[in-house]
């Protein structure tokens, strides 16, 4: 277990289980009730039986950098796993009553009713632990297996704040500041679900100059963004008669530089925000769900056809992201790539004399000699053993100029012929950045090969 590893604790500092074996210093505090609450409501938590296992378990997952925890509770029993760096790792199964009884711990802390295993229930909590604060999105719906119990962990402060955070290299962040920086144009930021696009947004945002110009972002009141320094939000709410034309007429009477724009929303709004480009120099920055820069430019194009021409005639430039796992460089082991390989990459010969791989040792059940004797293999402390440690994203940015233009009105209907014109043209796609990253010892050629095949 990983606590077996850390640091002990001051005897204070650590709470007492029910078997007074010491656990790990870590409070549920329910949000959304009063202080005097929740502490009784924790209090009476720490004499139930589930207790130990149930802080165990928030605890390990947040020392291991899980950012999930699923439980699925079955007639077998219930199976618990951790989301870390994006892959999902099952834990040892428990028992029904062992899983039981740890959570109606997390129930009972949060003011949920324990006897509930249908309808669904979810409350949030934070938690401090490790020198961190926390806060934890609870859940738990009836399926028809059972029951399924999800944590959603989060950093209450965000860790990534700069595109080098985010793992950018140099040259990039120089181009997409230019871009971000510019005006007159229109800058487009993208990314498939589930990888990382609203963060990249609001960095990108925080990377650009706001304390020269105007920074005013348009937002659904029922969805918005987190709140950045120098970026003034305004929100329309249409269940109150707010709707987006009026907010967005509103906000141009302050007549600001750059108009941050979640979404374009509507076609009228569309051709607005192309009318302020033309007509008073404004710069505007938006945002798609989409898998590379060129579906995000398509994907655009074809959601605002009557403004299509002129979305492109200002277009300045693409961005759209992937997440991958980086190698943990405290085990990651040089290789020499044979000349097949690389030629299979499109590595020309004798650039890269070496690439990494993880360090992943065989399970416990294979640490056996011929005898059946255990053998001993030092297991990597950072990364225990798993081989990556943390995230890093994978850019690709499409600069759009004349000639790009040109080819985007042209080729809009076919995708692929649009990607082969930019790549002749020296874009660099994913599988390019993604090589670029392994030569730099990053990641892995497994991490680009899933990444490329969409997994
Ligand atoms: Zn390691």
């Amino acid at each position: 277990m990983v606590f077996g590893k850390k640091k002990k604790k001051p005897a204070e500092e650590t709470q007492a289980g029910a078997d007074g074996a010491a656990l790990p210093p870590l409070e549920i505090k329910t949000i959304g009730i009063g202080k005097d609450e929740a502490q009784g409501l924790m209090i009476a938590c720490r004499q139930l039986p589930g207790y130990p296992v149930a802080i165990i378990l928030l605890a390990n997952a947040v020392s291991s950098r899980a950012d999930r925890i699923l439980i699925d509770y079955s007639a077998q029993g219930a199976i618990a796993r951790y989301r870390i760096d994006g892959v999902w790792e099952t834990l040892p199964p428990m028992d029904r009553p062992t899983g039981d009884a740890a959570l109606v711990v997390y129930k009972k802390a949060l003011g949920l009713n324990p006897a509930e295993r249908k309808q669904k229930q979810d409350a949030k909590f934070a938690t401090n632990f490790a020198g961190t604060d926390w806060v934890v999105s609870f859940t738990s719906a009836g399926v028809q297996a059972g029951e399924r119990v999800l944590f959603q962990i989060d950093t209450k402060k965000p860790t990534l704040k700069t595109l080098d955070d985010l793992g950018m290299r140099e040259a990039m962040q120089t181009t997409f500041k230019g871009m971000l920086n510019a005006t007159k144009g229109i800058v487009l930021i993208s990314g498939p679900a589930g990888q990382g696009l609203p963060t990249t947004w609001r960095v990108s945002l925080e990377a650009a100059d706001k304390f020269v110009r105007d920074f005013v972002s348009l937002e659904y009141k029922a969805d918005p963004d987190p709140e950045i320094i120098n970026v003034t939000q305004n929100f329309f709410d249409p269940a109150v008669g707010d709707g987006p034309d009026t907010i967005f007429e509103k906000m141009l009477l302050k007549q600001p530089d750059v108009l941050v724009m979640p979404s374009l929303i509507s076609s009228y709004i569309a051709e607005r925000t192309i009318d302020q480009i033309t007509k008073h120099d404004k710069h505007a920055i938006t945002r798609i769900v989409a898998g590379d820069t060129i579906d995000a430019v398509i994907q655009l194009l074809s959601t605002y056809r009557s403004e299509a021409k002129d979305i492109v005639k200002y277009l300045s430039g693409v961005l759209n992201q992937r997440l991958l796992r980086r190698l943990c460089d405290k085990c990651k082991q040089p290789f020499q790539p044979n000349p097949q390989l690389l030629q299979k990459l499109g590595i020309p010969a004798g650039r890269v004399q070496k690439l990494f791989q993880p360090t992943i040792p065989p399970p416990p059940e294979q640490r056996v000699d011929a005898k059946g004797n255990q053998i001993e293999i030092e297991i990597c402390k950072k990364c225990n053993g798993r081989g990556y440690y943390g995230r890093m994203a994978i850019f690709e940015l499409l600069t759009v100029d004349d000639t790009m233009r040109q080819a985007i009105l042209k080729l809009a209907g076919n995708p692929d012929e649009l990607r082969k014109f930019a790549k002749q043209r020296g874009h660099l796609g994913f599988q390019e950045e993604g090589v670029l990253a392994c030569a730099l010892g990053l990641t892995s050629l497994q991490e680009v090969q899933k990444m490329l095949s969409g997994k």
